[in-house]
């Protein structure tokens, strides 16, 4: 629930740009700081799972994994997975449990730092300013549909994954998915269980078991440090930064995702879809590659796990590997949408970074923030929610408020370290000289 606070013609310490999971984490650790501030909101607390994910959605990660700062899920299955008006409801609750300076219904236009210093927001609702601004608008803006989609014809319906609900909702007939992240493998895998006839264009994305050795695989990469894992200790950051999300689901209390077990049971795969060319669609010939990559992927944590279990000579059932159960005999390069009977598309294909609001010098080539750990070059601007700002966990639940705390912490020296210097850590200013260095 919005409280009144008008931040037209403002001022404030901080403003916090996003009231999701890390807008709000970055308000409850600053608040524990006792650090003054505003978080402003688009829509509403939890818009983006209440608006943008499908009926049957649920985390993919444990609830034990949802540590909110000061508020970690304290319901009856901690191993279990939140399904979609659960989570809503998690950070409903979230608000009512700390009560943050939270404006709704509110969006930042546009972002600049004035030559004093000060950050200048542009919203929907009046301009105001702030000496430090913390970015948290999530990190998938645009869906994002390859150009090729225009050369559908007009009578085949299309969802972007953010925009498809159920199998209801798409006109009787064939449906081809496009994508294989964890959003394509779901959402096909929704459709098949609801007996729709399913074409799966299989990307490359990796896959991991749910359970291995009497234990969620995450529970044993948690115990074994991988979510501890700093994105400084991989020579290709920027590479790890990109990567795409293993598949696995926690529907019904977690299993596999297997798509070799769907394909045995009707669903017909393919490689990449690599065009459209009137009514046909046109495959890469990478289905083999691609699923033999997310087994090998699979079957690698386990040689982890497994590794892991030796060492510490720790007593867990053994459990046999994975046999695929269906090899692709054939690799179709070309599909024909009437003789398929496709009727819609779901384009699983992921979202595209937004950051054109921000009028500061802190991006790459391709649109993405350069900091450290939420930091910028740009004194006082930092965000929050990165995929692997500082670890694996810093886009979800699990470590976005490990994360919060760091920049909480800084935003907290850089102001009072302001207090005294008169300007904030790094800002180009006269007094910057007077320093004490070394
Ligand atoms: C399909 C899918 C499945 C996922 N599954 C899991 C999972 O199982 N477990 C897990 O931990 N994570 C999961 N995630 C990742 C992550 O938890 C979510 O993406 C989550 O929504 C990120 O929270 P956030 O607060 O960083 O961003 P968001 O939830 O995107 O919140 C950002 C907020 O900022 C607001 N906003 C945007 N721009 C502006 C602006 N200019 N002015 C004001 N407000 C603005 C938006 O309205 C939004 O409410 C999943 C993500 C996706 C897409």
């Amino acid at each position: 629930m919005s409280r009144a606070i008008r931040p037209a013609g403002a001022h404030f310490p901080v403003a916090v740009v996003g009231g999701g999971q890390a807008g709000l984490s970055m308000s409850y650790c600053l608040r524990q700081r006792g650090v003054e501030h505003v978080v402003i909101e688009a829509n509403r607390v939890g818009h983006e799972w209440r608006e943008r994910r499908w009926d049957s959605f649920c985390l993919v990660t444990p609830n034990w994994q949802c540590r909110l700062p000061g508020y970690p899920y304290r319901g009856d299955d901690p191993d279990g997975f939140m399904v979609r008006d659960e989570i809503v409801r998690y950070l409903e609750d979230y608000v009512a449990f700390f009560h943050p300076p939270l404006v709704e219904g509110v969006s930042v236009n546009r972002l600049r730092r004035t030559p004093a210093g000060v950050f200048e927001l542009s919203t929907t609702a009046g301009d105001f300013t702030a000496d430090q601004v913390v970015v948290a608008t999530g990190p998938y803006h645009t869906p994002s549909v390859p150009p090729m989609a225009q050369r559908l014809p007009d009578d085949i319906v299309q969802v972007h994954s953010s925009r498809y609900r159920g199998p209801a909702q798409l006109p009787d007939g064939a449906v081809l998915v496009v994508g294989t992240g964890q959003s394509g493998c779901q959402i096909a895998e929704d459709l098949h269980l609801a007996g729709r006839p399913v074409h799966l264009a299989v990307g490359s994305a990796p896959r991991v078991a749910r359970f291995y050795r009497g234990r969620d695989c995450v529970a044993w990469l948690d115990e074994m440090g991988h979510y501890d894992r700093s994105i400084d200790e991989f020579d290709d950051a920027g590479a790890v930064r990109m990567r795409v999300n293993h598949y696995v689901t926690g529907r019904d209390g977690g299993r596999d995702i297997d798509l070799r077990a769907f394909a045995r049971d009707g669903m017909r795969l393919y490689g990449r879809l690599t065009g459209i060319s009137g009514m046909a669609l046109e495959f890469a010939d990478d289905l083999k590659v691609n699923l033999d990559h997310a087994d090998a992927v699979a079957e690698g944590i386990k040689d982890a796990i497994d590794a892991y279990i030796g060492a510490h000579d720790i007593a867990a059932p053994d459990e046999p590997r994975y046999v695929p159960v269906w090899e692709p005999a054939e690799q179709p390069g070309s599909l024909g949408l009437e003789a398929a009977g496709i009727t819609s598309v779901v384009w699983s294909t992921g979202f595209r970074r937004d950051h054109r609001w921000i009028e500061a010098p802190v991006f790459d080539g391709r649109g993405y923030p350069m900091h450290w750990r939420g930091a910028t070059s740009t004194p006082g601007l930092h965000f929050l929610g990165l995929p692997w700002q500082h670890s694996w966990g810093s886009g979800r639940f699990e470590a976005v408020g490990r994360d919060a705390g760091f920049l909480a912490d800084h935003i907290d020296a850089s102001r009072r370290l302001a207090d005294v210097c008169g300007t904030l850590t790094g800002a180009p200013s006269e007094l910057a000289s007077a320093l004490p260095i070394g």
